[in-house]
C-alpha cells in the first residue's frame, strides 16, 4: 500500500511504488513484498518544491535531475560508505527505468535510523529561532549577542527526531538521540555527521561557496550491519549554501542562498500562511531553477 503523499505517481516497469514524501517517491522491486525486506529502493526526486511544509504549484521542471546530480557528486567525493548501488553489485538489482533515470537513485535498502544529523556551521533558521528563545539550539548553550547567519566558532550537531509520515520533525538533544538508537549509535552518528560536514565545508569553500548547514540520514546495511550514508546529500533541498563573497561582504544580501529562499521570500511576502499558498509565478520558478542550476555548476561543474 503506498503510503504518504496523496500524488500522481508514475507507473515505473519493474517496480512498485510504495511512498511519497513532499519532495521523492519511493520504489521498490515489483516482485518484493514489502519495503522492509526488501533489497532495493529506487529514490525518485521530483520536480515538486515544498516551503514552509507545503507543496507548491508548479513545479520546478529540472529541479529532480539536478539535485540527485548534486548528491551523487558529493556521494564520490565522500570517503563514507553510501547507499548508492554501483559498479558490480549492479548486475544483480533491477534495471532503472528510462523515463527516470536523470532523476532516480538506485540504493540498497537500509534500517534506517529516525534521526535527521543536522550539522550547522552557522546560526540561523529554526536554530536562530530557537536560539532566541532560548540561548541554545537542542541543548547547546551558544555565546550571548548572536545575530542571524553568524558563524560557529565550532559546527554543531543538532539532530532532530524523524517524525513519520509528513509529521513535524522535532529537534532534540544529543542525549535524546542516543535514548532513541543507543549511545554506540548516537555517537557514530554525531562524529561522522561532523566529519563529512567538515569535509564538505572545505571543498564548497574552495568553490567560493559556503556551506551553512545540512542534514544527513543514516541507516544500517542489513547484510553488513555497516553505518552508511543514506538519502540525498548536501543538496539545495537539504542544505543552506551561501555566496561566500556576498556574505563576506556583508551586506543585506549576505544570507542570499542557493536554495528555495527565493520561494520562501516570494511566499512570505505574497501570502499570509492561510490556507493553501498562492501558484508561483513563472519569474520565480526559472530564478529557483538558475539558483540549483548555478550551484551545481559552482561545486561540481
Ligand atoms: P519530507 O517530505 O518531509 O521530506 P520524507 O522525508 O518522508 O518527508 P522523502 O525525503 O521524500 O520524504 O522520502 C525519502 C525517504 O526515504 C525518507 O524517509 C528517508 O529516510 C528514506 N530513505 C532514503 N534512503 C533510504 C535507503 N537507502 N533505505 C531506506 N530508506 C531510505
Ligand atoms: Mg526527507
Amino acid at each position: 500500500m503506498s503510503q504518504g503523499l496523496e500524488t500522481e505517481t508514475l507507473e515505473l516497469p519493474g517496480w512498485q511504488h510504495v511512498y511519497s514524501g513532499k519532495v521523492r517517491d519511493l520504489y521498490i522491486p515489483a516482485d518484493a513484498a514489502g519495503i522492509e525486506s526488501s533489497d532495493y529502493l529506487l529514490v525518485v526526486a521530483s520536480d515538486r518544491i515544498s516551503a514552509f511544509d507545503f507543496v507548491l504549484n508548479p513545479p520546478i521542471t529540472g529541479k529532480g535531475a539536478v539535485l540527485t546530480a548534486l548528491s551523487n557528486w558529493w556521494f564520490e567525493q565522500l570517503e563514507v560508505p553510501n547507499h548508492l548501488v554501483v559498479g558490480a553489485e549492479v548486475a544483480g538489482a533491477p534495471e532503472v527505468p528510462a523515463a527516470v533515470a536523470d532523476r532516480a537513485m538506485l540504493t540498497k535498502r537500509l534500517d534506517m535510523y529516525p534521526i535527521e544529523c543536522v550539522v550547522r556551521g552557522a546560526l540561523t533558521g529554526s536554530g536562530y529561532a530557537e536560539y532566541l528563545r532560548t540561548g541554545e539550539v537542542c541543548g547547546i548553550a551558544l555565546p550571548a549577542g548572536m545575530n542571524d547567519g553568524d558563524l560557529l566558532d565550532q559546527p554543531i550537531y543538532t539532530p532532530a527526531y524523524k517524525a513519520p509520515f509528513g509529521e513535524h520533525d522535532e529537534n532534540i538533544t544529543f542525549e535524546q538521540s542516543a535514548e532513541i538508537v543507543g549511545l554506540e549509535a548516537a555517537t557514530a552518528l554525531r562524529d561522522v555527521s561532523l566529519s563529512i560536514f567538515a569535509k564538505a565545508r572545505e571543498l564548497a569553500a574552495s568553490r567560493g561557496v559556503l556551506l551553512a548547514d545540512t542534514k544527513f540520514e543514516f541507516g544500517r546495511d542489513p547484510q553488513s550491519g555497516e553505518l552508511t550514508l543514506a538519502d540525498e546529500v548536501l543538496t539545495s533541498d537539504s542544505s543552506r549554501y551561501w555566496d561566500a563573497t556576498l556574505y563576506a561582504a556583508g551586506g543585506a544580501d549576505r544570507l542570499s542562498s542557493f536554495d528555495k529562499q527565493i520561494v520562501r521570500n516570494w511566499l512570505s511576502a505574497n501570502w499570509d500562511k492561510q490556507g493553501e499558498p498562492p501558484v508561483l509565478p513563472d519569474e520565480i520558478v526559472a530564478q529557483t531553477l538558475d539558483r540549483y542550476r548555478e550551484l551545481f555548476t559552482r561545486i561540481a561543474g
